[in-house]
């Protein structure tokens, strides 16, 4: 194959002077018309690695797309970068697809995007039988397993592309890297002795960082405070909690907005231009927002919910820092969340779907209390080595430091035992911090002997404690009856029979970090604040000026 024609095509075209790694090899594997798989993080590059060999090779490229509004945008980027690209699905008209088929059969097309409804269309084989197609790119290929997130049930019918067309390169591109996704793209798409490609998953300039979901609002409005201007995606469970989060954002003055599947396709792409163009700072979405958009200088992630898997969360916060700079991932984590999800995955009806998907909640919880480094723990949950610590992760951050936590965690039992295993975990925090609400009164609670034993420690440190108990298996989770928490083996050997039991110190923040904090957000000195509220108006008279968005006076550009 000819890589210098490669190079030139990746200079002309798209104005690169040179392939990222891996890039050159895959395309030099397309050229040769083996097929292959491309295993490679959002934003690592896939576009180009289907995009040049099409190009170069006489012919047209066929490139299966699951969204419309993705393969839009596809094909504009493509046109203004002076490649001839056309797209067909059912938004258009007839006379609109009739346009791009005459353009087919001219030859004048050489970069054809369809959705995967069209391409299986009655009579759309034999439309490209009678033309030259030189490759098939199946993008986010990982939509063809039902193992993963966003299946799609007519992906599965792609294998007939190599039935009828065997001699024709196929090309398949994920950022989604299990093995078990993996192994179904390979099978479902009858791929002949494809070679794999895996990049490594790493996105090192992501910083990783977990906190307790408790006071959630406050912790989101502190971090915002601490980062003025810097776009964001705030992803939600659901499209009523990204509604309520845009509008209490929005009386804190932000610049946020809601996204989700239930808005118009007209509305939805209203806001997701703004967002891509910069007139946005936050948008507050459900999962429904986010595939393949390519905006660059998403600074952060936050994750108000858990996700229900490590490959949704990992594909998610992919989208903070595409170029390269550094970014932020903040997941607030909670039991509530768990069992939320838990809900959501038994009211399912297929049960072995059901075991593998609680599987992997079970997991993504485990990331969320781990006390290992976070990116070793997804590092090999995506089966890549990762021999050191990260060193930019809060766990590496703060290592943890166990002592014994026997007396702790006999307290927390004996709560439980008194209530007769009745209560969740934030109900045993109030008794031990006896917290006299009404709860509390109602149920007599405060005349147990475990009432107010624990008011020495914060309410958050208890609950990292109960988390390690759950972990441990000194406690076990009740998931039918509210998250009630039962006593276990474990348990009673701890409170009887004398076991000790290893607790991880909950690290409150240093001494350094706790100064940096009182010169930040609510706790900032008044000079500060006045300052900052100063820079806030002076921000805002300048965008009104100008008119563009406030918090675009102060970017580089
Ligand atoms: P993916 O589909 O893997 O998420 P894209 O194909 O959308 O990623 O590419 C992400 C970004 O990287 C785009 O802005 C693209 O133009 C850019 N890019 C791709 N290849 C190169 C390259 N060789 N040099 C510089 N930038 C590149
Ligand atoms: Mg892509």
């Amino acid at each position: 194959m000819d890589v210098r024609e490669a190079q030139e095509v990746l200079k002309l075209y798209f104005g690169y002077d040179k392939f990222r790694p891996g890039q050159e090899d895959i395309i030099s594997n397309v050229l040769a018309k083996r097929d292959t798989i491309v295993l490679m993080p959002t934003g690592g590059g896939k576009s180009v690695c289907y995009q040049v060999p099409g190009l170069v090779m006489p012919g047209l490229c066929v490139v299966v797309s699951p969204l419309i509004a993705l393969m839009k945008d596809q094909v504009e980027a493509l046109l203004g970068n002076g490649v001839n690209a056309g797209y067909l699905n059912s938004s258009q008209s007839s006379k609109e697809q009739q346009l791009i088929e005459q353009q087919c059969f001219d030859g004048r097309l050489k970069m054809l995007y369809v959705s995967p409804e069209k391409l299986l269309s009655a009579g759309f084989f034999s439309f490209l039988k009678r033309l030259e197609v030189n490759l098939f790119a199946i993008d986010e290929a990982h939509c063809i397993s039902a193992w993963g997130h966003d299946f799609r049930p007519e992906y599965l019918q792609l294998k007939n592309l190599k039935i009828q067309f065997p001699e024709v390169p196929v090309i398949a591109l994920t950022a989604t890297a299990d093995k078990l996704t993996q192994r179904d793209i390979q099978t479902q798409l009858y791929l002949q002795n494809p070679t794999v490609y895996s990049s490594s998953f790493d996105r090192p300039n992501i910083y990783l960082q977990v906190q307790p979901g408790q006071k959630r609002m406050e912790a989101i409005l502190d971090f915002l405070e601490d980062r003025p201007f810097q776009p964001g995606i705030i992803y939600c469970l659901s499209r009523k909690a990204t509604e309520s989060l845009a509008q209490k954002l929005k009386e804190k003055g932000y610049n946020a907005e809601y996204y989700h599947a239930g808005l118009s396709a007209k509305d939805r792409d209203k806001v997701q231009e703004r967002f891509l163009q910069d007139n946005l700072q936050i948008m507050c979405a459900t999962i429904a927002f986010g595939m393949g958009i390519d905006k660059s200088n998403v600074r952060w992630v936050i994750h108000y919910n858990l996700p229900k898997n490590l490959e949704s969360y990992y594909q998610e916060i992919g989208r903070a820092g595409r170029d390269g700079a550094a970014a932020e991932a903040l997941l607030f984590h909670s039991l509530a969340d768990v069992m939320t999800l838990r809900d959501i995955i038994t009211q399912g009806d297929n049960k072995k779907d059901q075991a593998l998907s609680l599987a992997k909640l079970d997991r993504m919880q485990q990331y969320a209390e781990s006390t290992s480094c976070r990116r070793k723990t997804l590092m090999h949950y995506f089966g890549e080595e990762y021999p050191k610590d990260c060193g930019h992760c809060d766990v590496c951050d703060h290592p943890p430091v166990s002592f014994n936590g026997t007396e702790l965690a006999q307290k927390i039992l004996s709560a439980v035992a008194r209530t007769k295993e009745t209560i969740a975990p934030a109900q045993v925090v109030d008794i031990l911090r006896g917290s006299r609400n009404q709860m509390s009164l109602a149920k007599g609670y405060d005349k147990l002997k475990t009432f107010g034993v624990g008011k020495d420690l914060p309410p958050l440190e208890w609950q990292r404690y109960i988390h390690q108990l759950i972990n441990q298996g000194m406690l076990e989770v009740a998931y039918d009856e509210h998250g009630a928490l039962k006593l276990t083996k474990g348990s009673q050997d701890i409170l009887f029979n004398g076991k000790s039991v290893e607790l991880v110190k909950f690290q409150a923040a240093s001494p350094k970090e706790e100064k940096e904090r009182a010169t930040r957000g609510k706790n900032r000195n008044p000079l500060a604040t006045a300052l900052f509220e100063h820079l806030r108006q002076l921000r805002k008279d300048l965008a009104q000026e100008r008119g563009i968005a406030p918090y675009l006076v102060f970017n580089d550009n």
